[in-house]
């Protein structure tokens, strides 16, 4: 008899936002009167259409795609050159950032790039995770048996270090001590879920942690673009040493709302080698060959798309728009006396829940009293607990309601 994988059997539960999603609908069964009523500032995901430039260029990469001579069949399996020109161009050079269009790689989007990344480390590498955490970094590595058990009690596995993310590190930890036995670092800034940055001097200290410890950091930065703090570095690789200790994951899902549209890339630049000298830039490049077959021609066309001045513009009001949401919702939470932080340079809100209840007690209460749906802290992990996640991704409608009603309490 044939027998499944057993990493998946002990992952704990359900992957986070299904398990809110099961909470909210088995609410709006049991009490349909108020299903109209529910404000969703739970998940991540945007809201505002696409930005016509990019709308645009998609409909002429569909005509293009309806004639046999402008025809795309396969794409590149680590892009066209067109686009991992423009993002070089614009992601990178302006911020002197190293980033040659031979390391970027682009993909369907910056969750199975953080997922997968990790087929290409030993299977013995221990990782470390800021607790709390996007919860992909974790479960791929569970499910690919790197993790060791998982503690119910704790919340914890056996095998990987955990940074704790607190109050008194702004959210953003210092490299661990020498004895750490750690060497791949999950890092992401601005940060999922707490909305907290990595300031330059801290990148710094973890570039020369990792390239002291002969770490690898794997640095995620899907909300570069929610960064107002001109002192906040938009890549690692602004940061001195950082082409030989680190990769960085990229997203058009939350700077152009691409959440549906698909679209990501990874830099994995030539100068990161392993102990034997292996440059990690040619395993991703064969991985992808083997695994992935391309971002589709069109939605690669809107991606240079949000590159064109147009694109730009209308790509930065969208995000503006989402982070005067975040104000919204940031002064509002603070007026009715909670200690919130993040929301100005990302769109995400880390709120302390009132004293006495835990993160999925106020989940419940917030739903039942208020009809607002936010993510509890604890379902990123144990540092968590005592903490509550609300996103700027509504409407400002959505925003000014779900604050009303939380002052209301
Ligand atoms: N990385 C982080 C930290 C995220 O919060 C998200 C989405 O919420 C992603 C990656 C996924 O991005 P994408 O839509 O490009 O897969």
């Amino acid at each position: 008899m044939f027998r499944a994988n057993e990493a998946y059997s002990r992952l704990p539960g359900d992957y986070l936002f299904s398990g809110v999603a099961a909470r909210v609908a088995a609410y709006a069964e049991a009490h349909p009167e108020k299903a109209s009523r529910i404000v969703r500032l739970g998940i991540g995901d945007v809201t505002q259409p696409l930005a016509p430039s990019v709308v645009r260029a998609l409909h002429a990469a569909v005509d293009e795609m309806a004639d046999a001579r402008t025809f795309h069949g396969y794409a590149p399996e680590a892009g066209y050159g067109f686009l991992r020109e423009a993002i070089v161009r614009h992601d990178f050079a302006p911020r002197g950032a190293e980033v040659h269009p031979d390391e970027v790689f682009v993909s369907d989007g910056a969750k199975s790039d953080s997922a997968n990344i990790q087929e290409i480390f030993a299977s013995d590498t221990r990782i470390a995770v800021c607790d709390p955490v996007y919860p992909v970094y974790l479960d791929s590595n569970a499910m690919a048996g790197r993790a060791g058990t998982y503690d119910a009690s704790t919340g914890l596995w056996s095998d990987v270090l955990y940074l704790p993310c607190t109050a008194e590190n702004g959210f953003a930890p210092a490299p661990p001590g020498p004895d750490a036995r750690a060497s791949l670092f999950y890092l992401c800034f601005p940060n999922n879920p707490t909305g907290a940055v990595a300031d330059r001097r801290r990148l710094q200290q973890w570039v020369d942690y990792a390239n002291e410890h002969g770490a690898v950091i794997v640095y995620d930065a899907a909300y570069e673009a929610y960064i107002t703090d001109a002192s906040v570095p938009h890549s690692i690789y602004e940061c001195d040493g950082a082409r030989t200790c680190a990769i960085e994951i990229r997203s058009f899902s939350k700077n152009a709302g691409f959440t549906g549209t698909r679209l990501g890339y990874t830099v994995v630049p030539r100068d990161l080698k392993d102990a034997e000298g292996t440059p990690l830039r040619d395993l991703w490049a064969r991985r992808q060959g083997t695994k992935f077959n391309g971002a589709p021609y069109i939605v690669q066309r809107a991606g240079e798309a949000v590159y064109s001045e147009a694109g730009q513009r209308e790509t930065r009001e969208q995000v503006a728009y989402y982070l005067g949401n975040a104000q919204v919702v940031l002064e509002g939470l603070r007026q009715a006396g909670y200690e919130a932080s993040g929301g100005t340079n990302a769109p995400y809100i880390w709120l302390k829940v009132p004293d006495g209840m835990t993160s999925w007690g106020f989940f419940d209460h917030l739903l039942e009293e208020a009809q607002v749906v936010g993510t509890p802290g604890a379902g990123f992990g144990p540092a968590g607990e005592g903490y509550f996640r609300l996103t700027a991704f509504g409407s400002r409608e959505d925003a000014e309601e779900a604050v009303r009603r939380i002052r209301a309490l």
